[in-house]
């Protein structure tokens, strides 16, 4: 082999040599470069994983003048795995837009569509995991439409599994599996009557097209609203226990999943009623009054649409550098994944507000839904900080008389907003930092969202400037005592008219 190279090889080993280190010289000298202009603009990242090693969450929100839209976005370290999450979910996003495209002359501020993707995650063993995304459709017809999809990922081979890996259907096991599916929607009476048998049949019968997920006791197949059946039956689940389809599961999957034929029942829910207690208890002990003077210049800060990995540890650096408190208005689905930010977030003596569950348009959802949606945010805020929510923030600003009765059984003041720094729209540090020290007043609450880099970067300009100019920060509920603001509201801040 070395014989083969004679002279001119040895040039272009030389030539190519000499070119990779001028590169790799210069390159480290760029970077010291812009790190010396750029020293006090540093980023520090500290992130923090979610609940989940190797998978985080997002949860991206947009308000616009003909819709709003709200869509939970997990990443892994695998970028084919993303990639292909993405894919789907610009698909519904191009779906939604030419619906809305259509009824364009009757979307405007008092009548917007929506878009809202949810996503369910389940961890079913070290590396594989079921991410199920519910998707509501809303673009200005009739009705909403309700889709689902489900990945099952494997994040140590970093793949995406299909059916195939699961499951091979020997003889007529394919037929045994449909027939147990069928029976299974014909004995379900809130169903069974919007059964359209031909479409049915027609999506069981390549198993490609399945919508499924695994987990260690069932193989799930889901079926979208008016996939096989009329719209009033939904969507639609069917379980399989496991020890049904045993024979069809593949080896390698059988030897990663740890099949459970017997669930083990609910915790001891007396344990849970002590462990509430106890951090009830605890909280009234770090209850804390401060001095708040009646003609003080004050301003509340809020930051929106959190936890998330990234930004929300950077604004608790700078917060904490400038002594200020702020509220966090927390979504309970980002809450589930990132319980420890959340902790630190209520130790570092900031108020958590509550943004709701799903970041659904409130006044488009019925009474049990909005109660559903305030409620269980509330319980996952209390479970991972310790803090029960006494504000709630309507995703979009939107809410209705349902939405203030249900706030008002939750014993929760209904907070809007009279800065909007327009951050999630900018995407720009010092556009969010001007548009908030054109319009702030004493008395202000402040709109901004904690999952965007550039509100992280312009808080260290904006809380400078905001103090040099004689303001104090503190939670929404103090100011709201302070301004003597009662009842459910809604409270809007001091505004600048
Ligand atoms: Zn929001």
């Amino acid at each position: 082999m070395f014989k083969r190279i004679r002279w001119p090889g040895w040039i272009v080993i030389f030539l190519l040599f000499f070119a990779i280190i001028t590169t790799i010289t210069k390159g480290s000298e760029a970077i010291i470069k812009t790190d010396k202009e750029d020293e006090d603009n540093i980023r520090i990242e500290h992130k923090k994983s979610s609940k989940y090693p190797g998978l985080n969450f997002i949860t991206e929100t947009k308000e616009e003048n003909t819709y709003t839209s709200s869509i939970s976005i997990p990443t892994t370290e695998s970028e084919s795995i993303n990639k292909e999450i993405e894919g789907w979910l610009n698909k519904q996003k191009d779906d939604f837009f030419s619906a809305m495209a259509a009824n364009e002359d009757i979307l405007g501020e008092d009548f917007r569509a929506h878009l809202n993707i949810q996503l369910d995650t389940e961890k079913v063993n070290k590396d594989i995991y079921n991410l199920t995304f519910y998707a509501y459709h809303f673009s200005g017809g009739a009705n909403g439409i309700n889709i689902i999809k489900s990945f099952t990922v494997d994040l140590n081979e970093k793949e995406i599994l299909s059916l195939t890996d699961i499951l091979e259907f020997k003889e007529d096991g394919l037929k045994i599996v449909q027939e147990n599916i069928k029976e299974q929607l014909m004995n379900n009476e809130d169903v069974n009557k919007y059964i359209m048998i031909d479409t049915l049949n027609d999506v069981l019968s390549d198993p490609n097209d399945w919508e499924w997920a695994i987990n260690n006791e069932i193989f799930t197949i889901y079926f979208s609203e008016y996939e096989i059946a009329a719209g009033a039956a939904g969507v639609i689940e069917v379980n399989i226990p496991l020890a049904e389809i045993k024979d069809y599961l593949k080896e390698d999957i059988l030897s990663q999943l740890d099949i459970v034929t017997d669930p083990v029942a609910e915790e001891d829910s007396k344990e849970k009623q002590e462990e509430k207690e106890k951090k009830e208890e605890d909280q009234e002990d770090k209850e804390e009054k401060v001095e708040l003077d009646p003609s003080g210049k004050y301003v509340a800060l809020t930051f929106d649409d959190g936890p998330s990995s990234t930004v929300t540890p950077n604004v608790l650096g700078t917060l904490k550098e400038y002594g200020a408190r702020a509220t966090f208005y927390m979504l309970g689905s980002q809450v589930n994944y990132y319980p420890e930010i959340a902790k630190q977030v209520a130790e570092a003596g900031h108020e958590i507000g509550n943004h709701t569950e799903n970041h659904i348009d409130l006044t488009v959802a019925d009474r049990s839904k909005v109660h559903a949606e305030i409620k269980d945010s509330s319980d996952k805020i209390f479970k991972a900080s310790g803090q029960q929510p006494t504000t709630v923030r309507p995703p979009y600003g939107a809410f209705n008389d349902n939405v203030i009765e249900v706030s008002k059984e939750n014993n929760q003041s209904i907070i809007l907003w009279s800065v909007d720094s327009l951050d999630w729209k900018s995407r720009d540090a010092s556009a969010v930092k001007q548009e908030i020290l054109r319009n702030v007043i004493p008395g202000s609450i402040v709109l901004m969202h904690d999952i965007h880099n550039s509100t992280a970067d312009a808080l260290p300009g904006l809380l400078k400037e905001l103090k040099e100019q004689g303001y104090e920060f503190i939670t929404v509920s103090e100011l709201l005592s302070l301004q003597e603001a009662a009842g459910v509201g809604p409270h809007y801040g001091t505004l600048n008219y």
